[in-house]
């Protein structure tokens, strides 16, 4: 018989019903792994030893094997470098703010088949859509390790490799995973789905997931621009996207985050960041600009970033206009994490 995984707990539930064991046994199994993240089934005192045994017996912990912890120089990035039992490496990162915010970017793919060409992750093209316990591991991992320096994690983000809405129905049972109280209890606000611009899956979004936050790869204000960096730009225009993510801000009276990667010479002529306000004007948005990380694997090899008194001048612009924003900053270039460079290196 094929081990089932701790974290699927409808069949942990009825493994339990099959040995004759009460269902409140289950919650002691939930708050050995996920209140006091004990991994070892030996080490789960609460529970008799005949449930431990079923569970070492039936179980699994984990699927991924942790192949590179990597924490950047200031401490305030780990990189964690997983393989999966078929053999892809999926990453996932740890950010731990200055403010004391602490984030975890997941993966929902391995690769990914979007080809943004700013983008490393694409070159592996899809590999897979991730199951619900490899994302899971993926949180559970973070969890434990913050948990491990008295830290805790409040914030996740999908958007690390991969696109959320092309493994949606894995992802909603992910994160109504992550916000149940008995798991890791993480307010839905918390959580933020950064897409590509899908439009179906934005709708989806947007009737499941109410109070979760919603990012966007923006990245330009028109479609000839986007089209070039952004192939989805040709099934999706920005007319269709602007129309789904209006009906979101209806829907939820919740602002929307707009990621905008700031490429030399490609997107940052400054007359564009008056078509972006135009584009945003009245609506309810926050701008994220992302100076663009050089790397050897994207295609267009004379991508550079845009230095950083553009960045401003456009920030400034976008100020006069009350369109809020903020500049991201980077800060794990050292160990190869940065956003947009996530082709794993192993592959
Ligand atoms: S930027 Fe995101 S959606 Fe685009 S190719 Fe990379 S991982 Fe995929």
């Amino acid at each position: 018989m094929n081990k089932i995984s701790i974290h699927d707990e409808k069949k942990v539930k009825e493994l339990l019903e099959q040995n004759w064991e009460k269902a409140f046994r289950y919650s002691q199994i939930e708050n050995a792994i996920y209140k006091n993240f004990i991994q070892d089934f030996d080490e789960m005192n609460t529970l008799s030893k005949k449930i431990r045994d079923i569970l070492k017996e039936n179980c699994f912990f984990t699927s991924l094997t942790v192949d590179t912890v990597n924490t950047s120089e200031n401490g305030q990035t780990t990189k964690l470098l997983f393989k999966t039992i078929t053999w892809e490496y999926i990453e996932s990162v740890i950010m731990r703010h200055l403010t004391g915010r602490v984030t975890l970017c997941i993966s929902c793919q391995a690769g990914c088949p979007m080809a943004c060409s700013f983008c490393a992750t694409w070159k592996l093209w899809l590999l897979k859509n991730l199951s619900f316990n490899e994302i899971i591991e993926q949180v559970y991992f973070a969890a434990k390790l913050l948990n491990d320096e008295w830290n805790k994690l409040r914030n996740i983000v999908y958007m690390w490799m991969g696109e959320p809405m092309l493994n949606y129905d894995i992802v909603r049972d992910t994160i109504n995973f992550v916000t149940e109280q008995k798991k890791f209890d993480l307010a839905n606000r918390r959580i933020t789905v950064s897409t590509c611009w899908i439009v179906p899956g934005i709708r989806k979004f947007t009737k499941d997931f109410p109070q979760t936050s919603l990012a966007i790869s923006l990245h330009a204000p028109n479609d000839d621009i986007r089209k070039s960096i952004m192939p989805v730009d040709h099934t999706y225009p920005l007319v269709d996207l602007m129309k789904s993510l209006d009906d979101y801000v209806k829907e939820t009276n919740k602002k929307v985050f707009y990621e905008y990667i700031m490429i030399n010479w490609v997107n940052d002529h400054i007359k564009l960041a008056h078509e972006l306000w135009k584009l945003l004007e009245s609506k309810l948005a926050h701008v994220n600009f992302i100076p663009y990380n050089a790397w050897e694997w994207t295609s267009s090899d004379w991508f550079t970033t845009t230095p950083r008194f553009v960045i401003e001048k456009f920030q400034k612009i976008l100020q006069h206009y009350w369109v809020v924003s903020t500049i991201r900053a980077t800060m794990w270039d050292d160990i190869d994490a940065a956003c947009w460079q996530l082709a794993n290196k192993k592959k």
